[in-house]
């Protein structure tokens, strides 16, 4: 199928007018004929959830999806740290200008402006929405809303509900998701799982889901596809994001003509708890919000086994802060994770394996007091202990990075629309607003800016704008995909080998953790693009996957998001490859400034890489959008 020509579709003008000036030239929908329109949207997280509850409110008939037995379970309830707003409640020297330079210098210049404007000016209507739904922000004693502060600025706009702001944000939307369930506007599917999209006269009109209880192969067709189904992070199989996290939507509307766009730009927060054995199969985050009192340090000698308490402080490094005394323990995630790394990997790392920094609070504690660290960490330190089996209110906190989230995505368009004319794609799904390192607590932020505030126009303008013949799921383009998909599960079946999805799972993030992971290096990406491929066909020589097709069957849909990701994470490494720039997350060691910094290099590589399925066994195209930057000069980032 045709894909359309990569055109932001960025409106004219003025940046500060660019959103309203579209907002207002954008076509609507008679609210009489909107319930004869249909929207299916894929993920009922942050962003699908306050799609579906903000289009339903609208009036028109919505069909949400999710693999989750409810919306309450996607990965959004795991957010812990907050989300980010220019409020400005502080008076500390915060506007919509310094969230859009904060977000596009934190994304070291790999992001849209136009796009990271629009975000900064809607972060201010999220909180006030969000607010109106009850959601128990922390307030200061005086009732105003309480703030705290993220890696990567210099003024406190993080707003948060404890250690739990994504879950109460997604209590927020799930509520208004259920009123409109009980309107009869928004219609629930959960454990339905897209397993592939429809294309209709080049357009997207519709969606192949398997009911993951009984196995059955459904057919679902719309007026429009939104996507919202979460990051890749899982990729790496060891990641901080929710085991069942995968990219099949995404992949899918890949495969049938939607191009990715950066998909070598992926997060590895500085701030998890280490890795303590081989059999483990999950990374827990303790959230960024911890480094505003906890401060980061590793012995000054190497592989000194000391216990904390028994290092006295002149020989600790408190690396951070010595080498970014502007920043401190809050630099940009990117940074904080790359010096983790190097202190580990200098032989000053802590904890059993050496793959550890500290985290300590017994400044914290011994200025602001044990009850006042617990009212704002409680939760994080009691998920600690129970993991660890340590009290981080005695011991410091031991931390190291982990894959965490991934700021590639499908390429969109300002209206979050894919090149596929009809799919949109919101939230973690797209790729739309961090450029190649997104600052903490702004995920939260775009994934509701989406959903509540953008999709809500630019659908119903697409639907308005264009003559949308009806589509039965009798047409053969159902058929056919359905067809396709038939095969693809029967062939996953058929191979009866020895191995499970898990195991080649594993060994795939492995690959890619060494190779494309914190650090990539030329040669070991072209390693990684030669095991990557031979990974894969032993996967479907060697896969055992157990049980039947018309059943419930753990198994077989592991090993279906594994497939998936196996081609998924060869497109990472050629991205990573392609782009001989460090930039953000992306540090090719190649390409370094003299103090180890990631060097950009704009003259080559100011573009977002929009990479397009050419076919099975075909190297993908390569297409590329310019990126200019206007409003926030291009400059070396620099957190000292
Ligand atoms: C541990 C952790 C803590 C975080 N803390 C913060 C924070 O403090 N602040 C912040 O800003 N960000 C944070 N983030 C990032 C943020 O949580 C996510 O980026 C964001 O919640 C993603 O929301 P989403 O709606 O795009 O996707 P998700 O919440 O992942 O939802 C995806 C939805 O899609 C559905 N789905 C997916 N694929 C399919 C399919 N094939 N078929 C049917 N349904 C499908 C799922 O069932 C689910 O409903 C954190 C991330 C992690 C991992």
């Amino acid at each position: 199928m045709e894909t359309r020509k990569l055109d932001a579709r960025i409106p004219s003008g003025p940046i500060e007018d660019q959103w309203d000036k579209l907002r207002f030239e954008m076509k609507l929908v008679n609210p009489a004929n909107r319930r004869k329109h249909k929207i299916i949207v894929v993920g009922a997280g942050l962003a699908g959830a306050a799609a579906s509850a903000t289009l339903g409110q609208q009036g028109y008939h919505v069909h949400c999806f999710s693999y989750h037995d409810t919306p309450r379970r996607a990965h959004s309830i795991a957010a812990q740290g907050g989300i980010n707003a220019a409020k400005n409640y502080r008076n500390d020297g915060d506007s919509i200008d310094r969230l859009f330079k904060d977000t596009v210098k934190g994304g070291d210049f790999r992001a849209r402006e136009a796009n990271v404007y629009r975000l900064a000016q809607i972060s201010v209507h999220i909180i006030d929405q969000c607010v109106a739904q009850g959601v128990p922000f922390a307030r200061e004693y005086g009732g105003l809303l309480d703030t705290r502060s993220f890696g990567g600025v210099q003024v406190q706009r993080t707003f948060y509900a404890r250690g739990q702001t994504g879950q109460q944000l997604l209590l927020g939307a799930y509520q208004a998701l259920q009123e409109q369930v009980a309107a009869g506007t928004v219609t629930m599917h959960t454990r339905c799982e897209l397993v592939d999209v429809v294309i209709v006269d080049g357009r997207a009109r519709g969606i192949i889901t398997r009911n993951l209880m009984t196995g059955e192969l459904e057919r679902h067709a719309a007026d429009v596809v939104v996507l919202a189904t979460g990051g890749y992070s899982n990729a790496f199989y060891l990641s901080t994001n929710a085991k069942a996290s995968n990219c099949t939507a995404i992949w899918r509307a890949h495969r049938r003509g939607a191009l990715f766009a950066n998909p070598c730009f992926t997060q590895i927060h500085p701030t998890c708890i280490p890795l303590s054995s081989e059999y483990q199969s999950k990374l827990t985050l303790m959230s960024e919000s911890l480094r505003n009192d906890g401060r980061v340090w590793v012995p000054k000698k190497k592989a000194d086994h000391r216990p904390a308490k028994d290092i006295p402080e002149n020989e600790r490094d408190y690396y951070l802060e010595n080498r970014y005394p502007s920043f401190g323990n809050l630099v940009p995630r990117d940074v904080a994770s790359r010096n983790a790394k190097e202190v580990c990997d200098e032989g000053r790392g802590v904890g059993p394996h050496g793959q550890g920094v500290y985290l300590d609070f017994a400044d914290a504690i011994h200025r602001l007091g044990l009850p006042t660290v617990s009212d704002k960490y409680g939760n994080l330190f009691d998920i600690y202990q129970r993991i660890t089996g340590e009290d981080a209110y005695q011991v410091p906190m031991r931390i190291y990075p982990a894959p965490h989230y991934t700021m590639g995505g499908l390429w969109v368009d300002y209206h979050l629309m894919t090149t596929i004319t009809g799919l949109f794609a919101g939230g973690e799904a797209n790729f739309s607003d961090h450029g190649a390192n997104r600052l903490g607590a702004s995920a939260l932020m775009q994934g509701l800016a989406d959903g509540y505030f953008v999709l809500p126009y630019t659908v119903p303008d697409y639907i308005a704008s264009n003559r949308l013949e009806a589509v039965s799921v009798s047409h053969p383009a159902f058929a056919e995909a359905e067809a396709e998909v038939t095969d693809r599960f029967r062939a996953l079946l058929s191979v009866k080998g020895k191995r499970s999805p898990d195991s080649f799972h594993k060994e795939l993030g492995r690959i890619v953790w060494d190779d494309c992971g914190m650090a990539r290096a030329d040669a070991g990406l072209r390693k990684a693009l030669e095991e990557i491929p031979r990974l894969r066909e032993e996967f479907w020589h060697d896969l055992r996957v157990v049980g039947g097709m018309d059943e419930l069957n753990q198994s077989l849909e592991k090993a279906n998001r594994v497939s998936d990701f196996l081609e998924l994470a060869e497109l990472m490494c050629r991205d990573a490859l392609d782009r001989t720039e460090s930039c953000g997350g992306h540090f090719r060691v190649e390409s370094q400034t003299p103090d180890g910094e990631a060097k950009r290099d704009d003259a080559n590589f100011s573009y977002v890489a929009a990479w397009e399925w050419t076919g099975r066994g075909e190297p993908p195209a390569l297409h590329k959008e310019p990126l200019a930057f206007e409003h926030v000069p291009l400059s070396q980032r620099s957190y000292k």
